[in-house]
Formats: C-alpha cells, structure tokens, sequence
C-alpha cells in the first residue's frame, strides 16, 4: 500500500527548491552498508537503497528520489542512462530469441501466433525488468564511484590532469 495519496485535482502548489532531507536516526536498523558488490546489487534489484537497503528508491517508475529518506544518500550525482535499457534487451533477447526458433522449429504456426505470443511477452517483461535493472545500475555506480565517501575517502573519477600548459 503507498505511503502517500495523490490528490489529482488539487492546485498545483508553486515550485520549490527541494531540499536535502537530513539523515533520520537509524538505531535499530540493519547494517547499512553491503559488504559486496553483489549485496549492493540485490538491493538495487528489490528497487531498495544500495546503501542501507531502505525501500523507496524511486519516486516514480524510473525516476530515483533525490535523497534515501533513511541514510541521505544523493542519488541525484549518478544518472544510469541508457544502461539499464540495455540490460533489459539482452535479458529479454536471451529468453524470447529461443522461445521463437523453438517455437517455429516444432510447430511452425503462422506469424500471428508469434506476435500474439511474444509482443506481449516482450513488452510485460520489459515493464518488469527495467525499474529493477535501474536500481541494479544505480547500486554498481554507488559501489564503484560514491561508497568510499561514506569512509571520508574520495572515489570520484581522477582528477583532471591540468593541461593548461601554464605549470
Ligand atoms: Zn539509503
């Protein structure tokens, strides 16, 4: 059930600059950050936080909330781009492209069957998969790029070489 009810006729309030939620206690709460890669990952599948696994990664269907609303963490600094598209289509390409030559092999049906078959197959799991593989983008992207700020270290890209020539 959402949190949260949506008024649809309601006035649109004037726009504001969001700001950043400060981080709520987490005593109580499970260990924020994973230990791996591939518990980051898990996460970013279960559409929960990378970093401490809270729900409510998005907030809306491929749209990451700016902050996690438990341990603060900028989601705004990343964008996955057309990786998880990507992901999604050779996902999908791996179990349609087979299911159709197996399809055709044995049974030879006439092309309708096909698309009766797998344009809704494709376009199902396509909805399916996509917001999951985006929040699995988005927690290899913290992994590599933001985890090591939580430590105080700095795991941006390296620095820019100065090339102005003026050394
Ligand atoms: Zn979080």
């Amino acid at each position: 059930m959402p949190d949260v009810v949506r008024v649809v006729d309601a006035p649109a309030a004037p726009r504001r600059p969001r700001e950043v939620p400060a981080p709520v206690e987490t005593a109580g709460l499970p260990a924020l950050a994973p230990n791996s890669l591939l518990a980051a990952i898990r996460r970013g599948l279960a559409c929960r936080c990378p970093r401490c696994g809270s729900p409510g990664l998005f907030e809306s269907f491929l749209q990451p909330v700016p902050h996690c609303r438990v341990c603060g963490q900028d989601w705004r600094t990343r964008s996955s781009d057309d990786v998880p598209p990507y992901l999604v289509i050779l996902a999908l390409g791996h179990v349609v492209a087979p299911g159709m030559i197996a399809l055709e092999t044995f049974f030879h049906p006439p092309l309708w069957v096909h698309l009766v078959i797998w344009l809704p197959v494709v376009v199902i799991l396509g909805f399916l998969l996509i917001q999951p593989m985006k929040g699995a983008v988005m927690a290899v992207q913290w992994w590599h790029w933001d985890r090591g700020r939580d430590a105080g270290g700095d795991s941006s890209e390296p620095a820019q070489e100065d090339r102005s020539g003026t050394a």
